[in-house]
């Protein structure tokens, strides 16, 4: 009901919430643990009384006597009360009675009837009233219950009778009222919870609607107060049986929990319930509670609301607890996402299970929602740290330990080489330099020669060769100066500073992902379009990268981190770079003369392959292509039927770019053992100076294993083909087919397993 964390209800009023008290009264000095009590509710001495699951604190009755004048038996009242431990007041005249009332709000108002001189008893009659009225117990007492008065006591002033009736009046009448003050704090609670509830007699007589429930099922509270249930006609949903099942299972006392279905006012959706429902007291009433998750309208208030069932279900035991609660937490989401499908039949399934089943499937259900479903389990620190500086590193955003000291990476206007109007065209490439590029179609491709050949820049050279090789102006209607501007202009915003994040990481990237579009089974899947998408993306896929990780820029609270909310930072950074630096002079616009819609999508898919680099998404895109892709691949395969449909679909498209850039960007230890050797010794240098600069400016060290004092490069690299490679590469292989690459993987995962065998920390052995 969402209420047990939150609601005060009064002074004296506690809910408790979990198991309900035998006893019903009881007299004590200290609350119960476990209950919610405003400080100041619990006096020195009170009344303790068990409301249903409320347990209530009643302090000292305060008693006021409305005598004109002492006599025998206001001092009988008064001898009561002090014999009864009740406050009392007196008072000699109605406006001191009044005065008196309205700063004590007494339990209980003695008013002597007995001299209609003195003062009018009926006009000062309120709330709980105890006539005193002599010798005329032949008069009808309607006038005075009319007036308010709830009892007449005729004149005793015998101290034990006196104290007799204030003891009836206490158990009686006051009790009955302060219950009553409890219920109503129960409806206050009811008409601000954020789950519908109805309350219906046990003829399906509605007797109370609470706001949420209007606003979810579109009806007023008068169209319903007083009509029958309304049900959805059997063949719907329901069991035909269904209310019939509920009706026998509280006519036995027990509670009724399931799926049920109404309709809304509108008619034609149906609303999915959560229901729990049970007797309530003596009075054969049902309670249900109801979420609906085809309306989105109650979806933020709902947030956070608590289950229903602690309020209706004391006395369940703890695992359909939790099953209650998966389920109820369950329907409070609100779309109709494929997932929800799954996790509503699994929630159908639940219901006719035997409860390890259930319990099992709980388990299950609380996978489901979590948002990591692709992300692993890691072991402790101290297993393996090398796995763990590197998860820690590359797949968060530096959320887990933050520093007030602030390093800001300075977002700057993007850099414009001096050398762009420089004339270069393929024909223009010297001869030493497309020397290099002459293999470039072969996976062994030495890119470190290239980047020696050309001084660094091997972006623009090996762009123009390759992107001239896929037909890319054409495809674009793009001159190729325009390109070759392009290519200058993306690579001058690499930083040649970087020792690995540079743009020879970028040009090699871009080798891979040329390497596998040539592949058999990429090239049917994908269009002109996908792999002009994929050439386009790899090129830009890091520019301006600052050689920092993300998680790094977060701690800093780097200008990039507070844009982009420490939220993919980095490649949000290079893709929105990319689009900036490609359309703001026409001069490299390569996107120029493209038809608006294919321009759209075509930026469309270079975004999502740039967003796909991102490492926390790592286990999302390789579990997502196996599953969508190998697997169904493989099934068909086996049948020896036609694979043309996983393979062409628009969305298994998405998953194959993905997956393409995302094996070509960590390529480098399927690379030949001394491209892999070089690769390896650039990013460990790279991150052994964000460890540098994290010390220097005091920031939380993300990756400690990366101290260029202590590290062990073979143990690293290990552990990054262990957690990253490894599946992924096999994936790719069984769908590309990429034995060469395979090999020099194993390859060179067995170098850094020999020099870490022999407890060797450098990149290489020492000379013999
Ligand atoms: P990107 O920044 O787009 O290149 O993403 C690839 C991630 O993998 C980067 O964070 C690199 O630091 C990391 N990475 C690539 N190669 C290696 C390697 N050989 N060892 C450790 N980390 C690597
Ligand atoms: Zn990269």
């Amino acid at each position: 009901m969402g209420c047990a964390s939150s609601i005060h209800i009064s002074d004296r009023v506690v809910y408790q919430s979990g198991k309900e008290s035998d006893d019903s009264q009881q007299t004590n000095t200290t609350p119960a643990p476990g209950l919610l009590i405003k400080p100041n509710a619990i006096k020195n001495t009170f009344t303790q009384v068990q409301f249903g699951p409320m347990r209530l604190y009643e302090d000292h009755l305060e008693v006021l006597l409305v005598f004109a004048k002492e006599d025998s038996q206001n001092n009988g009242f008064c001898w009561a009360c002090e014999k009864a431990n009740f406050r009392c007041n007196v008072a000699r005249t109605p406006e001191a009675a009044l005065e008196c009332f309205q700063e004590k709000h007494h339990d209980l108002v003695i008013i002597d009837h007995r001299h209609s001189r003195y003062f009018d008893a009926e006009s000062l009659c309120r709330y709980v009233t105890l006539l005193y009225q002599p010798d005329r117990e032949e008069a009808s007492v309607m006038p005075l219950i009319n007036a308010g008065f709830n009892r007449r006591y005729v004149e005793n002033a015998n101290m034990m009778a006196c104290y007799n009736e204030l003891l009836q009046l206490e158990h009686g009448e006051v009790l009955a009222q302060f219950k009553l003050r409890a219920c109503n704090a129960i409806f206050t609670a009811l008409e601000q919870s954020q789950e519908a509830i109805e309350i219906t007699n046990e003829d399906q007589v509605i007797q109370y609607v609470n706001p949420a429930y209007e606003s979810i099922m579109g009806y007023q509270q008068g169209e319903l107060i007083g009509k029958e249930i309304i049900e959805v006609p059997k063949s719907e949903k329901n069991k035909p049986d269904l209310l019939e099942t509920i009706n026998s299972c509280i006519r036995k006392g027990k509670e009724w929990q399931g799926i049920y279905y109404a309709k809304k006012k509108n008619g034609d959706i149906l609303f999915t319930s959560y229901v729990s429902i049970k007797y309530s007291g003596d009075e054969r009433v049902q309670a249900e509670s109801q979420t609906d998750i085809q309306s989105s309208k109650h979806k933020d208030r709902r947030k956070g609301s608590l289950d229903v069932r602690s309020t209706t279900s004391r006395g369940s035991d703890g695992s359909s607890q939790r099953r209650h609660s998966s389920m109820a937490r369950i329907h409070s989401m609100t779309i109709e996402a494929p997932i929800t499908k799954v996790i509503n039949i699994i929630n159908a399934a639940q219901e006719s299970s035997p409860m390890p089943v259930a319990e099992a499937l709980d388990r299950v259900l609380e996978i489901l929602r979590t948002t990591e479903l692709y992300s692993p389990q890691l072991g402790t620190k101290e297993e393996d740290p090398h796995t763990n500086d590197l998860v820690g590193g590359l797949m968060t955003d530096g959320l887990r330990r933050l520093s007030g000291n602030e390093y800001i990476f300075a977002t700057k206007q993007p850099h414009l080489p001096s050398h762009l109007a420089m004339p270069l065209s393929l024909n223009d490439i010297p001869p030493h330099v497309a020397q290099t590029m002459e293999n470039e179609d072969s996976w062994d491709f030495d890119i470190f020669n290239l980047e020696t050949a050309c001084l660094k820049r091997p972006l623009t050279y090996l762009g123009l060769k390759i992107f001239s090789r896929f037909g890319v102006c054409e495809f674009l209607s793009c001159p190729e100066a325009t390109l070759r501007s392009w290519l200058q202009g993306i690579e001058a915003n690499y930083h040649s500073t970087n020792s690995y994040h540079n743009s020879s990481h970028a040009a090699d990237v871009l080798h891979a992902t040329a390497y596998f579009l040539c592949k058999e089974r990429v090239k049917q899947s994908l269009e002109q379009i996908d792999e002009v998408a994929s050439l386009i993306a790899a090129t830009v896929h890091d520019v301006d990268h600052p050689g920092r990780t993300n998680s790094f820029l977060c701690n800093a609270g780097s200008e990039l981190a507070i844009l982009y909310n420490d939220t993919a930072v980095l490649e949000s950074h290079h893709a929105a770079l990319a689009f900036q630096i490609t359309t703001r002079d026409d001069k490299c616009n390569i996107f120029k003369n493209m038809e608006r819609n294919e321009y759209r999508t075509l930026r469309q898919a270079i975004i999502d392959m740039v967003l796909a680099t991102e490492m926390t998404k790592h286990f999302e895109h390789v579990n997502k292509f196996v599953n969508n892709i190998n697997k169904p691949l493989a099934a068909l395969e086996e049948n020896g039927e036609s694979v043309k449909g996983i393979l062409t679909s628009p969305d298994n498209r998405i998953l194959v770019k993905r997956m393409l850039i995302k094996c070509a960007d960590i390529s480098n230890p399927c690379r030949p053992l001394e491209l892999c050797i070089e690769w390896a010794g650039r990013i460990s240098e790279e991150y052994f100076a964000q460890t540098d600069e994290e010390k220097r400016q005091s920031l939380p060290v993300v990756m400690p294993v990366f101290d260029r004092n202590t590290c062990s490069i073979p143990k690293s690299q290990i552990s990054f083909i262990d957690y990253f490679i490894t599946d992924m590469f096999d994936a790719w292989d069984a769908f590309a087919d990429l034995p060469n690459l395979m090999q020099h993987l194993d390859n060179n995962f067995k170098y850094w397993k020999g020099l870490d065998e022999r407890k060797l920390h450098s990149l290489r052995p020492p000379p013999e």
